[in-house]
């Protein structure tokens, strides 16, 4: 891991939520370091536990629109993006990025998001929480890559995180005892 400069800092992202198993839980640790961090969640998730998208936002972290189902947005007409979007945010309120799902995006899918006043965030350092790593992989996915300004993509949902639970538990310790900020994306 690098040794950070005063100032220094990773930005944090949480996709796929919000689950009523992990979300409570990246919260609370997320708090207990004083970190902040951009939750980008999934419209049909938030409809299913509103009261997580306000916990979100209370504890001082940022809603990013996720879409309502998840769906590859560059295989869809515009009017269906735009859909996916506005439907989404009418559950998580205003936001004020988007991550596409999976990454995937192309010039018209740009065209709706810019639309509707959102701006694209996708990400330097790929955990790959998603594909089965242990906290020991997920953890050291971030360690190895860490340098001030990159964007880090973890999930709270769509799956059993916990593993991605356990490699905060090592990551946030060693990360801000190191000196390192840990921050919602800016602008979200
Ligand atoms: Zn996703």
């Amino acid at each position: 891991m690098p040794v950070p400069e005063p100032g220094d800092v990773l930005y944090f992202s949480f996709d796929d939520g919000p689950s009523p198993t992990w979300t409570p839980r990246v919260l609370d640790l997320l708090g207990t370091y004083h970190a902040t961090a951009t939750f980008f969640q999934i419209g049909q998730e938030a409809a299913r536990a509103p009261d997580l998208v306000d916990q979100v936002r209370e504890r001082g972290h940022s809603v990013g629109n996720h879409t309502w189902s998840h769906p590859d947005l560059t295989t869809l007409s515009s009017e269906d993006v735009r859909e996916q979007l506005t439907r989404t945010h009418d559950v998580i309120g205003l936001a004020r990025c988007v991550r596409p799902p999976m990454g995937v995006t192309n010039a018209s899918v740009q065209e709706v998001f810019t639309d509707l006043g959102l701006t694209e965030q996708l990400w330097d350092i790929d955990t790959r929480d998603w594909d089965h790593r242990s906290a020991q992989e997920i953890a050291s996915a971030v360690l190895s890559q860490a340098r001030s300004g990159a964007v880090v993509l973890m999930h709270d949902g769509g799956g059993d995180r916990s593993q991605t639970v356990e490699a905060l538990t090592e990551l946030l310790p060693r990360l801000t005892e190191a000196g390192w900020q840990i921050r919602g994306i800016p602008g979200c």
